[in-house]
């Protein structure tokens, strides 16, 4: 079995999710007294949220790189980020370190195209959702994304940073994002990607109509087929 090298934190929340899911799916495949093994670097969520509200973007792709390179020198054989939005410097990060960084929207894309789906929604920050760097490996892989509108956008954003990354889950929220996902379902999106860790533990695939795609299942997958291959 192979190590992985988890960056965790953003949120906690979330990252405690993986943990669970990666030790699950591990005894699920190897037997129940199997576990991962795994080093977690796990960060100050408050500082990265600090330097997200100020796009900069360069001291992220610092951080994140000089933890990446801390996990690789301490036997991560991947890097797994495990949060979708820092993955906005996932390809710079890539470049400074031998080991693979397992890239969120890649194997998001990746199992969309295992359930021949072609156009779905997006949800998650705005960076998330504006920039190109979740979109584009959409694209590349046949995928069209579509966007929830500007309103819509700042309701998601806003209840990620006020609400779920602070531990919050309320009804009120959860009816506010199936609204947003029925609209998008009219305009015809096939599934729905949570592209925030956190939307999970807000949502389960039993509230929603649209096939979901969880990206902290679908990463936490990735990294324990990765743990096991050759
Ligand atoms: N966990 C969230 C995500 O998947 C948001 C937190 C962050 O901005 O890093 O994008």
């Amino acid at each position: 079995m192979k190590t992985l090298g988890l960056i965790g934190g953003l949120s906690w929340f979330s990252t405690s999710v993986y943990y669970r899911t990666i030790n699950q799916l591990m005894s699920e495949r190897l037997g129940s007294s199997h576990s991962v093994k795994l080093l977690l670097y796990s960060v100050d969520f408050n500082d990265f949220k600090t330097l997200q509200e100020k796009d900069d973007w360069q001291q992220i792709e610092i951080m994140m790189t000089d933890i990446a390179q801390r996990l690789e020198h301490a036997g991560a054989e991947c890097i797994v980020m495990c949060t979708n939005t820092p993955h906005l410097v996932a390809d710079k990060v890539q470049q400074k370190i031998k080991v693979p960084l397992l890239h969120i929207a890649e194997v998001t894309a990746k199992e969309i195209v295992k359930q021949k789906i072609n156009k779905v929604a997006l949800l998650g920050t705005k960076f998330t959702m504006e920039h190109s760097f979740f979109k584009e490996r959409l694209l590349k892989n046949g995928i069209e994304p579509i966007i929830p509108d500007a309103q819509d956008r700042d309701i998601i954003h806003a209840s990620i940073f006020n609400e779920l990354t602070k531990g919050i889950f309320s009804n009120e929220t959860k009816n506010k994002y199936l609204n947003i996902i029925e609209k998008l379902h009219k305009e015809g999106a096939q599934g729905v990607i949570f592209g925030c860790t956190e939307i999970s533990l807000l949502i389960k695939q039993a509230d929603c109509k649209l096939k979901v795609f969880d990206t902290t299942e679908i990463h936490s997958r990735s990294a324990v087929d990765f743990a096991l291959s050759d």
